[in-house]
């Protein structure tokens, strides 16, 4: 089953829901940046709230970041999403669902932590981020970008979301993520959902909501059961006037490319590519977000050094 994002509306249009399947991207994540179990499971939340937030966004062009800094040994993580047409060109997006796709991509600041599982026998996410800050950035082209940033509560990340958009955002939300990854590594589901109520919500909702979600399972469970975002919805809001309003496909993707790279290595100290030259050897620089390694031979380097002095 290829990922995807289930938006909905309940209870009047009083409450808004974003659910997804996730495994495919986080799958790709995990290969790509050759992640230890916990940090597969702490980076593939974050990407799948990056995928339900980043379907959020208005315009082809509007990026949202997550960053997490923290004092545990994976260090930080960071995601970015956009909604791009099928294939992920931004530039040519135009409107239409049924064109859209969420592309998310991230990385770790530490790919391999090795850390005892928690006594529930779960991988302890909180544990390898720690103590930190949640940052989100929404650039949608203004001359500053929103910014949002809060304390971590647990460093378990969808807790850390819930407590950001109350504090930050000032939106009453329910965030739940879940990777569920086998011992040698693969990923054997991963999904969540991101629940929000709007300003007019009646108590009796608000108190209905809270009861189902404290009866709810938990996300990775249902998923390993074999349901869809569209069932985990069905079971929270089957009876408060839901409406399923669109799919929209996700997956991850990178829009990096060696142009984009030589950007990075052109702000490198012309003394430090001067010294790359002088040992004759080709260099490869690695792609933060995908993994991707870009190779730039003796020559382009020297092309590079006689571009940067002539600026
Ligand atoms: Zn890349």
């Amino acid at each position: 089953m290829s990922d995807y994002i289930v938006r909905a509306t309940a209870a009047n249009d009083n409450i808004r829901i974003f659910a997804m399947t996730s495994r495919e991207l986080v799958e790709e994540s995990r290969q790509r940046h050759k992640t230890s179990n916990v940090v597969t499971a702490a980076l593939g939340r974050l990407l799948t709230a990056g995928a339900l937030m980043g379907s959020m966004l208005k315009n082809p062009t509007d990026v949202l970041t997550l960053q997490i800094e923290g004092d545990g040994p994976v260090g930080g993580l960071t995601v970015t999403a956009r909604v791009g047409e099928t294939g992920g060109n931004a530039e040519s997006g135009e409107g239409g669902n049924s064109h859209e796709i969420v592309c998310v991509k991230g990385y770790p600041k530490n790919p391999v932590v090795e850390i005892p599982l928690k006594n529930s026998g779960k991988l302890d996410v909180g544990g390898a981020i720690g103590k930190g800050i949640l940052t989100v950035i929404k650039d949608m082209g203004l001359k500053e970008p929103f910014s949002g940033q809060t304390e971590l509560i647990s460093g378990e990340i969808a807790e850390d979301l819930t407590y950001y958009f109350v504090n930050s955002e000032q939106v009453p939300s329910s965030v739940a993520l879940g990777v569920l990854v086998e011992p040698k590594g693969s990923v054997i589901c991963a999904g969540g959902f991101i629940i929000q109520l709007l300003p007019f919500a009646e108590d009796e909702v608000i108190s209905k909501l809270e009861e189902r979600l404290s009866q709810l399972e938990p996300v990775t469970a249902m998923l390993a059961a074999g349901k869809t975002p569209e069932d985990i919805v069905e079971e929270i809001f089957g009876d408060m006037d839901l409406k399923i309003v669109d799919h929209i496909p996700a997956r991850f993707y990178c829009d990096c490319s060696k142009e984009r790279v030589r950007k990075a290595v052109m702000s490198i100290d012309a003394a430090d590519i001067k010294e790359m030259i002088a040992e004759n050897k080709p260099i490869d620089v690695n792609c933060h977000f995908c993994g991707s390694s870009y190779t730039f031979s003796v020559d382009d380097l020297k092309n590079i050094l006689a571009e940067k002095t002539e600026k």
